[in-house]
């Protein structure tokens, strides 16, 4: 599938907008509720069309949520997954707190090599008051656990922000020193009404200053086919990748290969546009696969060249968090 001159074969799924964790910078900060249970997509509704997007051209899934793991029934589901013929490449992001050595071990029996976790800081009382939940020792036990079971690459995503992790920024890219680890900060995107004030935005350029003053220069590393919006580097002699995922400072939209499902059953060509097509109801009301395929395919007439959260007057910043949406 093309969409303007962008290639399009990476999938996201979003299997669940629940969590078990309440990040400040991806829950609401008032009270929200969660989306009924018949509203959500069924796994076969979820397989139905990501079988029909891969004879369009996908080639690689990624799922998230919410946390994909609370999900009931997630493990069958993505044997199933892994199982579709055209799909070269099945991953998951999680924030880890659900994953033992069993799951870890049935996630590499079915094809799946590559995990992201989520973790933001590596003091427990800061990750206790920013995810909401005292669940920093499972999380780091999961990821060493990960790492032991082979694993690779294991990717953790820290969202840098002024005034919670600032000052561990040297600490979190040290981890690239002593471990394999892809470790990426991503730059904060406001989004509905969060608890993160936008001046807590940290952008790129003051993380990549900060850390080549404490370690020396951040060596730069070819793209690779497939890479995902990352701007990838070494330090000298680390085992590990530092990485930038930077939504703010340098938009990667010429470069985005993305389309999502959210758990509702809609498709979005954009996670920072508001535009959604729903693809579930048209399934549940019996469209051929024709049909199916050919809203799919209009979907991504819909992908925009840029996105404009970081215009003062951004008219069509998302209205949806995260979770929601699927980060
Ligand atoms: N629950 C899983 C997890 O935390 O990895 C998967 C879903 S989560 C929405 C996916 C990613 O989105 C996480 O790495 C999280 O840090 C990131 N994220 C959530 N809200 C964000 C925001 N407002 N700005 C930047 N990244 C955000
Ligand atoms: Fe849950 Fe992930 Fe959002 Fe944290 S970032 S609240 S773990 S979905």
């Amino acid at each position: 599938m093309i969409a303007g001159n962008r290639s399009i074969n990476y999938l996201r799924i979003s299997v669940t907008d629940r969590c078990n964790f309440r990040c400040r910078y991806c829950v609401p900060a008032s009270p929200f509720s969660v989306i009924e249970h018949k509203k959500i997509a069924r796994y076969e509704e979820l397989l139905k069309i990501t079988r029909l997007a891969c004879e369009l051209g996908i080639t690689k899934v990624r799922i998230t949520g919410g946390e994909p793991f609370v999900r009931k029934g997630i493990f069958s589901f993505l044997e199933k997954l892994c199982n579709l013929d055209a799909l070269k490449d099945v991953s998951i992001t999680t924030n880890g707190s659900l994953l033992t050595r069993d799951k870890i071990k049935a996630l590499i029996q079915m094809g799946i090599k590559r995990l992201n976790f989520s973790l933001d800081t590596l003091d427990p009382v800061k990750f206790a008051s920013i995810t909401g939940r005292d669940r920093f020792h499972r999380v780091w036990d999961s990821i060493m656990t990960a790492h032991s079971l082979g694993i690779s690459p294991i990717k953790i995503n820290a969202v840098a922000l002024r005034g919670f992790n600032d000052d561990e920024i040297d600490s979190l890219a040290a981890l690239t020193m002593e471990y394999p680890f892809h470790l990426r900060f991503i730059e904060y995107m406001p989004m509905g009404d969060s608890a993160v004030e936008k001046n807590q935005q940290i952008l790129t350029q003051e993380i990549q200053d900060k850390i080549e003053s404490s370690f020396g220069p951040l060596i730069p590393m070819e793209r690779e086919y497939n890479d995902g919006p990352a701007k990838k580097f070494k330090l000298s002699n680390a085992k590990g990748v530092v990485g930038f995922i930077t939504p703010i400072s340098s938009h990667f939209c010429s470069e985005c290969n993305r389309l999502r499902l959210t758990s509702r059953g809609t498709l979005r060509p954009c996670l920072l546009h508001n535009y959604e097509k729903d693809i579930l109801i048209s399934l549940r009301n019996g469209a051929s696969d024709r049909e199916l395929k050919s809203i799919i395919e209009s979907t991504l007439t819909h992908k925009p060249l840029f996105h404009s959260l970081n215009e003062a007057n951004a008219k069509d910043i998302p209205i949806s968090h995260m979770t929601s949406i699927g980060g």
